[in-house]
């Protein structure tokens, strides 16, 4: 299948600024007063050394400027519309869990929403995520049917997670959670705890 890189790059941007903007929303109360905020320095350049993410962040971005100092992040948080590296969603602290998760089943919804940037791009080129590249050329090689079907899946698990999230009446489904990330263990178990 020929691999228009562009169509990708828009689809992988559409859903990370839903992501982006639901997560934002939820954690600013959190973020806004956090004498430990943390995104680092290496999160940041991953972006810069990053081709499929450089493209993500050129498309919706433009308006961010990289600092040598401070990455991507400005005076109100990260500049990045999207493009941001996956990890950077990944983490979610004791502090929001404690708030946001109040039972096993709104922290695995919580957990899913912070790793579908990671699952949309996992074995997207040969074994290695979309992110880790750093050729342009390899980004031809995307296997574009795996990564289009896990982009679906994604969408509708973040759907779902931030529909149950929010209130709205749905009926949370575990196993759509569970293709995403594993449930948690227990309700203290934390990414970067
Ligand atoms: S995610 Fe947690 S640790 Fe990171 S800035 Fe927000 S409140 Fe602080
Ligand atoms: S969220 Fe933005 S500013 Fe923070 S580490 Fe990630 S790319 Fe850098």
């Amino acid at each position: 299948m020929k691999v228009d890189i562009n169509r990708l790059v828009q689809r992988y941007g559409q859903l990370e600024k839903r992501v982006r903007q639901w997560t934002e929303n939820v954690c600013r109360p959190y973020c806004s007063v956090c004498r430990h905020v943390c995104c680092r320095d290496h999160f940041c350049s991953e972006v810069r050394q990053s081709v499929f993410l450089s493209r993500v962040a050129n498309q919706f971005s433009a308006q961010a400027v990289f600092d040598p100092a401070h990455g991507w992040l400005g005076q109100t948080g990260c500049t990045l519309v999207a493009g941001r590296p996956p990890v950077c969603y990944e983490f979610v602290c004791r502090a929001i869990v404690d708030g946001v998760a109040g039972d096993s089943l709104r922290h695995h919804a919580l957990l899913v929403v912070s790793m579908v940037m990671t699952y949309v791009g996992k074995k997207a080129i040969g074994g290695r995520h979309v992110v880790e590249v750093t050729r342009s050329a390899d980004l031809k090689r995307i296997n574009v049917k795996r990564f289009l079907s896990r982009l679906d899946q994604a969408e509708a698990a973040f759907d779902l997670a931030a529909d149950f999230l929010d209130g709205r009446q749905v009926s949370a489904r575990s196993d759509l959670f569970s293709s995403i990330v594993s449930e948690p263990r227990t309700k203290k178990t934390f990414y970067g705890d």
